[in-house]
C-alpha cells in the first residue's frame, strides 16, 4: 500500500500525506479549493489515473484526479486537446447560465436518468463552482441579460492556455495522437491498448475515465467511433443523434425567395406539451435556431415531426379579429399591416395553409395562432452542437463507474444526457468530469 493523503475538513487548501502509520509525512497544496470533499478521505499516493479525451469533461476530471495525489495521464486522439472547446468559443463561449438550481436542474433529459441525479451532480460543481474555478484562472465572467454567463473576452483560447498550463503545472503528462481502442483487464487496473502513428501503444492505470465526447463536429476528435468499443466491451450504448440542432424542410421557390435568412420573432414555438419562446431562422434546408433546438428532444420522439408557431402570442384570436376592424376580404394582407406580421412569416403561412383557411377574420387569427410546420428530419449529426444518446445510465453506479468495468468511469457528453444551449452543456461536462475524478480517486481509496 503506499502513502495516503487526506483532505482537511477545516482548511481544504492543504492536505496531508501520510504514511501507513497515520504520521504525517508531507503536505501539499491542494489547487481545487471549492470542491474538496467536505469529509476527510484517505487515497492511496501512488496510483495512476488514464483520462482519455481532452474536452472540458476529461480536462476536469484530470484536474481533480491530479489534485487528489494521483499520477495523472490525459490521452487524446488528435494532435492537440480541446477543439471542441475552441470551437464552442468562437460565437462567444457561454460556459454555464446564472438559473437557480432548482431550474437549472430541469434542464438536464435523457433515458433513464437516476432521480435526483443533476441535483445531485451540481451540487457537487455548480455554475458558481465554474465561475470561481474560472476565475482562479485569471478569467472574470460577466452574465449577460440572458442570464447566460461568459468569459468578459468571451473567447475559449485564453481559457484553456491559462488551464493547460495549470495542468502541466501539476504534473499531468499528456500524450496526443493517442487513439483508445481497447481496454483489457491487467491484475487489479487496466490495460489500454492505442493506436499511434499506425502502431498499437499499451498503457497499464488502475483506473481509467473515457471523456470521449459525443457525435458532432467529427473533425475536432469527438468522432463516437468509441461507441463500438465499448459496445464490445458489454456495455449498452444508445444510439447518437444529433441534438442541438436546425430541422429540415423543403420549402418552395417562393418561400425561400422572401424569407431564406430571415428570422420569425416575437414567437412561441410549440412541441408537443411543450412551448418555447423566442426566434426561428428560415434557411434554405428548413429551420434553425434556439427555439427549435430548445424542442429537438420531442421533435425526435414525434412521427411525424410537427412544430405549431403562434405568431401573435401576446394576442388572443379575438382581439387579432377586433384589430381587423371592418375588413371583410383579403384578411392575410390586412393582418399583415394591421398584426404586424413580416414578410417571412406571411411567407411560411402561406406555405403550410391553403387560402381557404383565410376566407374569414377568425379562421386567419387561429391559423396565425396555430401555425402547424412539419418537419423531415433533424439536421446531420456532424452539423449539430451537440448529440444525445450515449452510455445509459443504467450501465452507471453513482460515482460514473461502468458496473461492467470496474475501475473504468465515463464523464461529458459521451453519457446519454442532453441539455439546450445556454451554457448547461459544459455546466454537465465539468460536472460529470469532478464526479468521475472523485470517483476514480475514491475507488483507489485505502
Ligand atoms: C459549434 C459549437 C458551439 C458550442 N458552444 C457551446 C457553448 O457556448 N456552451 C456550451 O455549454 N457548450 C457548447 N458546445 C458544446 C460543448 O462544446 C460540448 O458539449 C463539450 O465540448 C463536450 O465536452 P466533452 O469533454 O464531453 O467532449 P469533447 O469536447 O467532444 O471532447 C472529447 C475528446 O475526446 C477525444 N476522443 C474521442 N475519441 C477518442 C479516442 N478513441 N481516443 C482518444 N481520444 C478520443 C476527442 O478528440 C476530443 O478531444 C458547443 C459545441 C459546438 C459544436
Amino acid at each position: 500500500m503506499g502513502q495516503a493523503i487526506y483532505f482537511s475538513p477545516l482548511n481544504p487548501l492543504r492536505l496531508r500525506v501520510l504514511s501507513e502509520a497515520g504520521g504525517v509525512v508531507a503536505w501539499r497544496r491542494v489547487e481545487i479549493k471549492e470542491d474538496c470533499p467536505r469529509r476527510p478521505l484517505l487515497f492511496q499516493l501512488d496510483i495512476k489515473i488514464a483520462i482519455i479525451g481532452g474536452g472540458p469533461a476529461g480536462l476536469r476530471a484530470a484536474e481533480v484526479a491530479a489534485a487528489g495525489g494521483a499520477e495523472v495521464s490525459v490521452f487524446e486522439a488528435k494532435r492537440s486537446v480541446g477543439r471542441k472547446f475552441l470551437v464552442a468559443g468562437r460565437g462567444g463561449l457561454n460556459l454555464t447560465h446564472s438559473e437557480s438550481s432548482d431550474r437549472f436542474v430541469t434542464r438536464y433529459t435523457g433515458s433513464d436518468q437516476p432521480t435526483n441525479l443533476w441535483a445531485s451532480l451540481l451540487a457537487d460543481f455548480d455554475s458558481a463552482a465554474l465561475r470561481r474555478w474560472a476565475f482562479e484562472l485569471g478569467i472574470e465572467t460577466f452574465t449577460a441579460t440572458s442570464g447566460r454567463v461568459y468569459p468578459s473576452e468571451m473567447k475559449a483560447a485564453p481559457l484553456l492556455r491559462r488551464w493547460l498550463i495549470r495542468l502541466r503545472g501539476a504534473g499531468i503528462q499528456f500524450a496526443m495522437g493517442h487513439k483508445w481502442v481497447d481496454l483489457q483487464r491487467s491484475g487489479s487496473g487496466w490495460r489500454l491498448v492505442f493506436e499511434c502513428d499506425g502502431e498499437d501503444q499499451f498503457f497499464e492505470a488502475d483506473a481509467v475515465i473515457l471523456a470521449l465526447g459525443g457525435g458532432s463536429w467529427p473533425e475536432t476528435g469527438s468522432d463516437g467511433s468509441w461507441t463500438a468499443c465499448l459496445e464490445r466491451l458489454g456495455v449498452e450504448v444508445r444510439q447518437l443523434v444529433p441534438a442541438n440542432c436546425g430541422w429540415e424542410r423543403a420549402w418552395p421557390a417562393t418561400v425561400l425567395q422572401r424569407a431564406e435568412g430571415k428570422s420569425l420573432k416575437n414567437i412561441t414555438v410549440r412541441a408537443g406539451i411543450k412551448t418555447v419562446t423566442g426566434e426561428l431562422l428560415v434557411t434554405r434546408y428548413g429551420l434553425e435556431g434556439g427555439t427549435i433546438y430548445a424542442l429537438g428532444a420531442t421533435l425526435r420522439n414525434m412521427s411525424p415531426a410537427q412544430l405549431i408557431i403562434d405568431f401573435k402570442p401576446y394576442h388572443t384570436a379575438e382581439q387579432l379579429v377586433a384589430k381587423l376592424g371592418n375588413c371583410r376580404r383579403n384578411f392575410l394582407s390586412e393582418a399583415q399591416t394591421r398584426w404586424h406580421l413580416g414578410d417571412a412569416a406571411i411567407a411560411v403561412i402561406e406555405a403550410v395553409n391553403t387560402a381557404e383557411e383565410f376566407s374569414s377574420a377568425l379562421s386567419t387569427a387561429h391559423r396565425v395562432k396555430a401555425c402547424a410546420v412539419s418537419l423531415e428530419r433533424p439536421r446531420p449529426i456532424a452539423e449539430a452542437i451537440s448529440s444525445a444518446g450515449g452510455v445509459g445510465w443504467a450501465e452507471l453506479d453513482s460515482s460514473l463507474m461502468l458496473r461492467r468495468l470496474p475501475g473504468v468511469f465515463v464523464a461529458g457528453e459521451m453519457i446519454d444526457w442532453e441539455a439546450p444551449t445556454g451554457g448547461y452543456l459544459m455546466q454537465g461536462c465539468f460536472a460529470t468530469g469532478t464526479r468521475a475524478g472523485f470517483g476514480a480517486l475514491a475507488r483507489n481509496r485505502v
